[in-house]
């Protein structure tokens, strides 16, 4: 609680008196934290690619130029943490857009299976250099929603893309699409490592890895699964996983059939 003290003149005496107002300013405090939390994640997340780009930067300058081998590594590895740093500041863009709400999705009918063929097409690459191999389920009859056709594919390719990077050679990632009691339930099922109880209840918040390392190695933002939970609200869905370690993960996207017009 916030207090003010205020003095006013006068009650039926005629005397000065003075009013306590009180706030209640946990909301106030609780934004607050989370635009601080964010300007230190973010700073964070951006020094790592800097300092590796300058040292790269440093160490052509201080002769590595001269050698043909060395300056390429060196220019690659610029190249390698630009794009990193690009990605973040998209991610952040994407989730700072659907965050301020100016934006709501443009619905479209969606086709169950046109969506498949065409994120799948967009990871067969990532599949085929991480060993993994790619397999869709979808219903007889044609399964459509209303959706925004960008954002859903964007949600399903960060799916894809965990399930893919994260199971790794010999594994087996599986895109299935169904209707479930007037949802459409797009879910993405791999043969990975699976993700332990304890961290299921973060694992949708921005920048939560379970392991920091590898994350950061496979190219990751650690903003993926928080825009996939951003996508799901502004359609009025949901995201769910389910994940037994040494098995492997199920992340469900669970959106209805058909939107309020205002949705
Ligand atoms: P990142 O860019 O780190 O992949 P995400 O938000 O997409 O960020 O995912 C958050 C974390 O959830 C990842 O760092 C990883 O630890 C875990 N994760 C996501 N998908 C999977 C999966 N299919 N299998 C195992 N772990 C996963």
């Amino acid at each position: 609680l916030e207090a003010h003290v205020v003095r006013i003149n006068g009650g039926a005496a005629g005397e000065p008196g003075l009013v306590c107002v009180l706030h209640d300013i946990t909301e106030r405090k609780r934004l607050e934290k989370t635009r601080r939390d964010l300007v230190a994640n973010v700073s964070h997340e951006l020094r790592t690619p800097l300092t590796a780009v300058r040292g790269a930067a440093e160490t052509l300058l201080d002769g590595a130029l001269d050698s043909p081998q060395y300056a390429r590594h060196f220019a690659e590895l610029i190249l390698r943490q630009s794009h990193r740093m690009e990605r973040l500041v998209q991610d952040l863009m994407e989730l700072a857009r659907l965050e301020s709400g100016e934006s709501p999705p443009r619905l479209r009918e969606i086709d169950a299976a046109e969506l498949a063929d065409s994120v799948l097409e967009g990871v067969t690459d990532l599949a085929q250099a991480q060993g993994v191999e790619l397999g869709r389920r979808l219903p007889r009859d044609p399964l459509v929603f209303a959706a925004d056709g960008r954002q859903v594919e964007q949600a399903v390719l960060n799916l894809l893309d965990n399930a893919i990077k994260y199971t790794g050679q010999g594994g087996r990632v599986t895109l299935a699409m169904e209707e479930d009691d007037g949802q459409a339930v797009i879910s993405v099922s791999d043969t990975g490592p699976g993700i332990a109880a304890e961290y299921l209840p973060r694992l949708f918040e921005r920048f939560f890895r379970v392991d920091n390392n590898r994350s950061r190695e496979l190219g990751g933002t650690g903003l993926g699964l928080a825009i996939v939970k951003h996508i799901a609200q502004v359609h009025h869905g949901k995201v769910e996983v389910t994940s037994t370690p040494g098995e492997g993960s199920t992340f469900r996207l669970i959106l209805p059939l058909s939107q309020a017009e205002d949705a």
